[in-house]
């Protein structure tokens, strides 16, 4: 197996492309939204870090206007300077020299779920195994309505903790994981979607799902389900949205107040009996699949050899702005020959 690289990279494409066409305020809409951000968009690590600044830049931005100068400062400073273990091609470890965790930060976002990649990895896999259960995929979404984000959230988690208190559900599913995503549009609605990895007990028809569904919202009946053939692969997926809570290229400096003003909400979480399954789990070295890459990170040192390719590893120090570019010289160089 390539690792391509060893901490930075365990997470792929965060950011989903604002959609640019103009959006249809309709069901038909959603249903396309879901399809959109199940497919996500494969970028690469150089767009991915001009993205991140760029975030951060407008984050900063916002801030300043609300003269919350001290969050501004934080932003500022995180991950602006930058110890990079590398062999000159690949990158064996990022450490940055300071991190705001401020929850719409891109680059504390990308840790958060790290770690939460790394904590719940080890119990899918053991859940799936003792359990004789198949994850899925599970994206589930309301008819948008006038309403604050923060209603909108309470609207949609509401009518999930709804739908797994029916028998069909509890029938065909034994707990999973699940993340809120919470998008605006241009016209200033707020959509909401949880998406969710299901353990499935049994196949079901999607429509009596979709019944189920409509049953507790009242009138939502876009859902979208996708099998989950490999969990590192799903678990990502939908923990990107920790990291990417919202969609902040599109924000506002009364959108990050109402966001100041939210405090604890909580972009993901357990339920059923995967939730008391976790409780009482404590991960082991060996049943840690991504502890193996992390700690292997952990332990390299100057002039350790490069995983990938046993070159001497070197520290590089790059301040932010440099490290796009250093992706760029990464991304642009022939393999080394033999
Ligand atoms: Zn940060
Ligand atoms: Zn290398």
């Amino acid at each position: 197996m390539i690792q391509s690289t060893l901490s930075t990279d365990l997470i792929n494409s965060y950011y989903l492309p604002v959609p640019s066409k103009s959006e249809s305020v309709n069901h038909t809409y959603l249903d396309k939204r879901v399809t959109k951000s199940q497919r996500g968009t494969k970028r690469t690590r150089s767009q991915r870090a001009r993205e991140r600044l760029q975030t951060k830049k407008h984050l900063v931005g916002l801030a300043r206007e609300l003269h919350e100068g001290e969050l501004a400062d934080k932003l500022d400073r995180c991950h602006s300077r930058l110890s990079v273990l590398t062999c000159g091609r690949h990158i064996a470890r990022i450490i940055p020299n300071f991190t705001c965790e401020f929850r719409l930060c891109p680059d504390c976002g990308r840790r958060r779920s790290r770690k939460l990649q790394t904590k719940y990895l080890p119990l899918m896999k053991a859940f799936v195994l003792h359990n004789k259960v198949t994850p899925v995929h599970l994206v589930l979404t309301q008819t948008h309505r006038k309403e604050s984000r923060k209603e909108s959230a309470a609207r949609i988690r509401n009518s999930f903790t709804k739908l797994t208190r029916r028998s069909f559900w509890k029938d065909k599913f034994k707990g999973g994981t699940w993340s809120l995503e919470l998008t605006k549009d241009k016209n200033g609605f707020h959509h909401a979607h949880l998406h969710i990895i299901g353990f499935r007990r049994k196949f079901f028809d999607i429509e009596l799902l979709r019944d189920e569904w409509l049953a507790v919202t009242g009138d939502s009946h876009v859902l979208h389900l996708k099998p989950i053939l490999d969990l590192a692969a799903g678990l990502q997926e939908v923990v990107k949205y920790v990291s990417k809570p919202l969609d902040i290229r599109r924000f506002g400096a009364a959108d990050l107040r109402e966001f100041l003003g939210l405090k604890n909400m909580r972009m993901f979480g357990t339920f059923g009996e995967f939730r008391d399954f976790c409780k009482g789990f404590e991960p082991s070295d060996n049943d840690n699949a991504t502890s193996d890459l992390e700690s292997l990170a952990r332990d390299l040192v100057e002039g350790c050899a490069c995983p990938q390719c046993s070159e001497p590893l070197f520290d590089l120090r790059l301040s932010k702005g440099e490290l796009p570019e250093f992706y760029e010289r990464i991304e642009s160089s022939p393999p080394r020959s033999p």
